[in-house]
């Protein structure tokens, strides 16, 4: 660690003001005081938003839901709400994490989290990411978990987050305050591909503050769900995972939304798959070939070919649990 000053703000407009002067927000924390600690990260301001009124999940005068950036993961994941309309948020946010962690983290900071990727947390390596220009150690390196899609020649590390997966499905927008107001960014357009400038994470204005996640009405009720294949079944990131919401009516398929982690440098919209299973009737034959255009434009790496088709079956599966067959 290394010295820096901490101050709690007691309001929005002190916050502000405090992210203004160049102090970095802090809630949970559960990310940023590891990266301190590895000294990954040095802010010298730490400014704690956590008591400021973002604590609530409310429904919107449009018949969405809006999640308030304060309201801690298990919090969200228990909501009476967020179980019965978007499960796929409950059942991403139980599948990430420890219980301890899902007690403290927040939506907003588990949005905000950065990477796995262990040479960004390796303060000896080459990382573009940690240190613009210094090159990235995992293109050579062990590169096992690391994205296949969204990947640049500066870096392809994953984005680690599973709920960000259901919010990119659920074409959710991150309502943002600042110095120069409000304003309100699609979840697509919130969180970056690295290009190269793999250091800017998120469409974040200088001194920005999330306040809340909404996730907008759909025309009919979705059925959701949200799959995480890892290493081992408990406290462990994705190697691939699946977020699919599907609107049947009829017997037919009005609507399809289909995410996916672990393979990406952000969470991965297929646009494809979606199409190929609108309009159709659901079936084994049907989401066996959707799922075959799941890993579209994938660049594997020498050591993580294996994702491109576990991404398949993992999409597949999570059609057949969601869809069901008739
Ligand atoms: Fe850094 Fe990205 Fe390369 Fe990892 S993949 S070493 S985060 S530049």
């Amino acid at each position: 660690m290394y010295p820096f000053s901490f101050t709690k703000a007691a309001g929005t407009r002190e916050a502000l003001e405090a992210g203004r002067r160049g102090g970095r927000y802090i809630a949970g924390g559960t990310t940023l005081v590891d990266l301190m600690r590895e000294t990954v990260e040095r802010p010298r301001t730490l400014v704690d938003i956590s008591a400021l009124p973002m604590r609530e999940v409310t429904d919107t005068a449009r018949g969405g839901l809006r999640i308030g950036a304060l309201v801690r993961m298990a919090e969200a994941a228990a909501h009476p709400k967020v179980r019965t309309l978007y499960p796929v948020i409950s059942q991403a946010l139980e599948l990430s994490a420890s219980a301890q962690l899902r007690n403290m983290a927040t939506i907003g900071g588990n949005i905000m989290q950065r990477t796995r990727c262990a040479y960004f947390r390796d303060v000896t390596a080459a990382c573009n990411k940690r240190e613009p220009g210094s090159g990235c150690a995992a293109l050579q390196g062990y590169n096992r978990t690391h994205a296949i899609l969204g990947t640049s020649d500066h870096c392809v590390a994953t984005h680690p987050s599973d709920v960000a997966v259901a919010f990119a499905a659920l074409e959710a927008s991150v309502h943002l305050l600042g110095p120069d107001g409000e304003r309100s960014v699609p979840f697509a357009d919130f969180l970056l591909q690295p290009g190269d400038t793999p250091n800017r994470e998120q469409a974040l204005r200088p001194g920005e503050l999330i306040t809340a996640v909404e996730i907008p009405p759909h025309p009919g009720p979705l059925k959701s769900g949200y799959m995480k294949v890892r290493d081992r079944q408990s406290y462990e990131f994705a190697l691939t995972s699946a977020a699919v919401a599907l609107h049947v009516r009829g017997g037919v398929i009005r609507q399809a939304k289909i995410a996916v982690g672990g393979v990406g440098t952000v969470p991965w919209r297929l646009p494809a798959v979606e199409r190929r299973l609108t309009g159709r009737r659901p079936s084994d034959a049907l989401w066996a070939e959707a799922a075959e255009g799941a890993a579209e434009g994938a660049r594997p790496l020498t050591h993580n070919r294996f994702k491109v088709e576990l991404l398949k079956r993992t999409v597949e599966r999570q059609l057949r649990i969601v869809g069901g067959t008739k």
